[in-house]
């Protein structure tokens, strides 16, 4: 296996040392199931209830109020459904343009299945319009579920304004997130969210674990109906380990929330680089309310592919999209949404850095794109926003 400057970590985050460590003995030796009646499955019952502390910690929650989940998408597909089912007469879901796949793809769904949705629109930032959403609410509006923070641009949205419309509606409040969780603080106390979805994968636990925050006293149905497990609100025998690793990954996350800053400042100093001395460069997005560790550079009048093959080269991993929509050359949903013009949609690059990110992995970037780009730029038919009637 080849080391890289892995700067996708909104796509998947490595795995940290302390929770392969903490998890392993759960895969070994403490193989019991945790809803035994006998000693050995207990002791793992203790440390399942264990991790749903260290989750609810990281969100300012009750532990009661954490069902663990296979994934971000399970969360999101469980949450929006157990809205509907525990509302049968309310007919109308409100989401934005920008969801996730886990969203978007589920609402689609639902339309044929006889709900009515409303796709919030963004602006040229990424941003939303309340206005839009104060329109769209109705008594008929059972669920808001609206990201907390987008994956592709890192734009924050305002969640808490959003929740006190959802309220007066009477609609349930469901947040997506999983990019937002260990960037930054939530605390689900002071908060108007209902229900809340994360994923392990993206806070350094490994893939196939999730949680979804389910706030005391909101109607809820399993999407999953088998056993008791979770208090009857996820059926399936737990996936232990990954639990394990969950609730050590949420701790470390909790920990490193003091040194976010980190990150950011690494995202600036690669960014304003990139600015000052790439010509024809553009951040995509509202650069004031963002996660602190995602960048999105538009590289006008060359395709974004070409710059992920080249940086590839190079042993820089970074995407061009979602990792879900990569794979095909459709320009992400999310800059198109945001009405940005040909030379950007297909150019656009997200960085995503971690706490592992160093000042020297990006010097090194800073090194290698800038040839990167002047080469392609050299070979590019466009030049010129002329390239705009392509569309
Ligand atoms: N929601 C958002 C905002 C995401 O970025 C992702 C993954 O990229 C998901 C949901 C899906 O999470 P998972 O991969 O754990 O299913």
């Amino acid at each position: 296996m080849r080391d890289c400057i892995y700067l996708d970590n909104n796509a998947t985050t490595k795995v940290d040392e302390e929770v392969i460590g903490a998890m392993l003995p759960y895969l070994t030796l403490y193989y019991g199931n945790p809803s035994s009646m006998h000693h050995f499955g207990g002791q793992v019952g203790k440390a399942v209830k264990t991790a749903r502390e260290q989750v609810a910690s990281l969100l300012g929650a009750e532990a009661s109020e954490i069902v663990f989940t296979s994934c971000g998408t399970e969360g999101d597909n469980a949450a929006i459904r157990a809205a509907l089912t525990a509302q049968p007469k309310k007919k109308h879901i409100i989401t934005t343009e920008v969801e996730h796949p886990a969203v978007l793809n589920l609402c689609k769904n639902l339309e044929r299945q006889g709900y009515t949705v409303t796709y919030l629109s963004v602006n040229g930032k990424g941003q939303l319009d309340l206005d839009e959403l104060e329109a769209a609410l109705t008594g008929n509006t059972a669920i808001v579920s609206v990201m907390y923070a987008n994956n592709e641009t890192g734009v924050v949205f305002p969640i808490e304004q959003i929740g006190q419309m959802a309220k007066e509606y009477g609609a349930i409040f469901h947040v997506d997130a999983v990019q937002a969780v260990g960037k930054i603080p939530l605390n689900m106390k002071t908060s108007t969210i209902d229900l809340l979805t994360l994923s392990g994968h993206k806070i350094h636990a490994p893939k196939g674990i999730g949680a979804l925050y389910v706030r005391k006293g909101t109607r809820f149905r399993p999407l999953l109906i088998g056993g008791h497990q979770e208090r009857g609100r996820r059926g399936g025998t737990e996936n232990v380990a990954g639990i394990v690793a969950l609730g050590k990954a949420a701790e470390l996350a909790e920990y490193h929330l003091a040194n976010v800053e980190h990150e950011q400042h690494l995202r600036d100093y690669l960014e304003q680089t990139i600015l000052t001395n790439i010509p024809n460069t553009v951040v995509n997005g509202d650069s004031s309310q963002r996660l602190p560790n995602t960048t999105n550079i538009g590289f006008k009048y060359i395709e974004g592919e070409a710059i992920l093959l080249s940086m590839d080269k190079y042993g820089i991993c970074a995407s061009s999209g979602s990792a879900c929509t990569s794979g095909s050359l459709e320009p992400s949903h999310v800059l198109r949404a945001m009405g940005l013009p040909y030379s950007i949609l297909h150019g656009s690059i997200r960085f995503s850095l971690s706490r592992y990110t160093t000042k020297e992995e990006i010097e090194r970037v800073l090194e290698v794109v800038p040839e990167i780009i002047s080469r392609l730029r050299e070979l590019s038919p466009f030049n010129s926003d002329d390239a705009e009637w392509l569309v």
